[in-house]
C-alpha cells in the first residue's frame, strides 16, 4: 500500500476538500510502499490515516437547542415550533492506502459545525492522543446516534453506524 505524503489526500481525509468523483493515479506522485503492518502502527501513532474515498453527507434531527422540543412552545425562533433542528453528519469511505497527517490536522473532524465544541470536549475527555482517529469514526456514530430523534441510520460495519454498533457509551 502506498503511504501518501501529499497536501490533497491530507486535505481530504481532514475533510478540508471533497474526495475527487474519479481517482486519477498520476494526480500526485507518491510511492511510497509501506507493509499492512507499518500501515496500522502508523494509525495506531496518529501519523497517517486512511484515504477517504468518498464522503456522503446525510441529515439528521436532533431536539431543538432553544425550545428543547417543547411542544408549548408555538413560536420557537430556532425551530418555528417543529421541535426539532436538521443538522448533517459525514460518512467517510476509505480506500486501501493511507496519508500523513499534519499536526494541525490530527483533531478529528467533527460531524456538524454546531456540535463541534461538545465533541471536542467528548473525544478529548475519554481518549488518549493516539487512540483518537482509530475511534473516531466509532464515537462519531456514537455520538450521532445520541442526537437522533426518530429514524436511525442502517447498520454500517465499516462506519459504525447504526443501532448494531450501539456501544452504549453515555455522553456526559
Ligand atoms: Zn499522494
Ligand atoms: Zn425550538
Amino acid at each position: 500500500m502506498i503511504y501518501h505524503q501529499c497536501f490533497i489526500e491530507s486535505r481530504i481525509a481532514a475533510g478540508k476538500r471533497p474526495p475527487p468523483l474519479i481517482r486519477n493515479k498520476k494526480r500526485c506522485t507518491c510511492r511510497q510502499e509501506v507493509t499492512p503492518e507499518e500501515a496500522k502502527e502508523l494509525i495506531q501513532d496518529g501519523e497517517a490515516v486512511w484515504i477517504v474515498i468518498h464522503r456522503e453527507r446525510k441529515p439528521f434531527q436532533i431536539t431543538c437547542t432553544l425550545c428543547r422540543g417543547d411542544k408549548e412552545v408555538k413560536n420557537c425562533a430556532e425551530c418555528r415550533g417543529k421541535g426539532v433542528l436538521e443538522r448533517y453528519y459525514t460518512i467517510d469511505s476509505y480506500g486501501d492506502d493511507i496519508v500523513a497527517i499534519s499536526i494541525a490536522l490530527r483533531t478529528p473532524r467533527t460531524p456538524t459545525v454546531e456540535s463541534e465544541h461538545i465533541f471536542r470536549a467528548y473525544v478529548d475527555g475519554y481518549l488518549p492522543s493516539q487512540k483518537r482517529i482509530e475511534e473516531y469514526g466509532r464515537l462519531n456514530a456514537e455520538f450521532t446516534r445520541s442526537l437522533i430523534v426518530g429514524e436511525e441510520p442502517p447498520d454500517d460495519p465499516k462506519t459504525g453506524t447504526g443501532r448494531k454498533y450501539d456501544f452504549g457509551r453515555p455522553i456526559t
